[in-house]
């Protein structure tokens, strides 16, 4: 994956979150405060444009670009949280111009690593937490690139899913308790786009 791959996916995934932000919106809606996708669209036009500042060629250095650009941009949880996520993922990619599969699996659980420890949340809170874990799962079976990123979005779709039929333990939808069963979680949707995004630009 080389650099210039990383930032196609970071413009995919702005896109693909303002293509979706209605649904974000609508998700949060049924279980927080109806801001998510607006959230994560001013944060993503906001790292966008933050890229499109920088000449790139460091992967490292272009994700922790992306993290302060969320972390400065968005309130509320999911923009420290996605913030953060980039942030560690740039630590663990920092001064690398390529990643293979390994590279980029230890970069993605550096970042839900660091999502983890700054939120707390373990798998089954109904969180994007849900949906990125089962992703580090299937990038460490290995094997064929194309497909490893594939079954990666796979496993995040299932986990996403999988946040629906269980209540909220974490962050705003938590206060609903059972009320919050039967909806998908909003952080864990924006999650799964997050990794097939990355599975259409490494393609
Ligand atoms: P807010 O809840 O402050 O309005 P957003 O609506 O942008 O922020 O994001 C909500 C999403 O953030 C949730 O759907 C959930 O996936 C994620 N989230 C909230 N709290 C946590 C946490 N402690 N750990 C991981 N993810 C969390
Ligand atoms: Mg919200």
């Amino acid at each position: 994956m080389t650099s210039e791959q990383v930032r196609d996916w970071i413009r995919r995934f702005a896109d693909v979150v303002a293509e979706h932000r209605t649904e974000l919106v609508r998700l949060d809606t049924a279980i927080g405060d109806g801001d998510h996708g607006t959230n994560m669209d001013r944060g993503m036009r906001k790292a966008v444009e933050k890229l499109d500042g920088t000449e790139g060629g460091d992967i490292g250095a272009d994700l922790k670009t992306v993290g302060m650009a969320l972390v400065s941009s968005v309130g509320g949880a999911a923009g420290p949280l996605y913030g953060t996520l980039f942030l560690q993922m740039g630590s663990a990619a920092a001064g690398k111009s390529e990643l293979d599969l390994d590279g980029w699996a230890d970069a993605v659980e550096a970042g839900v690593k660091g999502v983890q420890a700054r939120g707390k949340a373990e798998p089954g809170d109904k969180t994007m937490v849900d949906a990125l874990l089962p992703a580090i799962a299937a990038l460490r079976e290995g094997g064929d690139e194309a497909e490893a990123l594939k079954r990666s979005a796979d496993a995040a779709e299932e986990g996403m899913k999988a946040t629906i039929p269980i209540e909220a333990r974490k962050g705003r939808a938590s206060y609903l308790g059972p009320r919050s069963v039967g909806h998908q979680d909003p952080g864990a949707t924006s999650s799964y786009l997050l990794l097939r995004a990355a599975q259409e630009a490494f393609a």
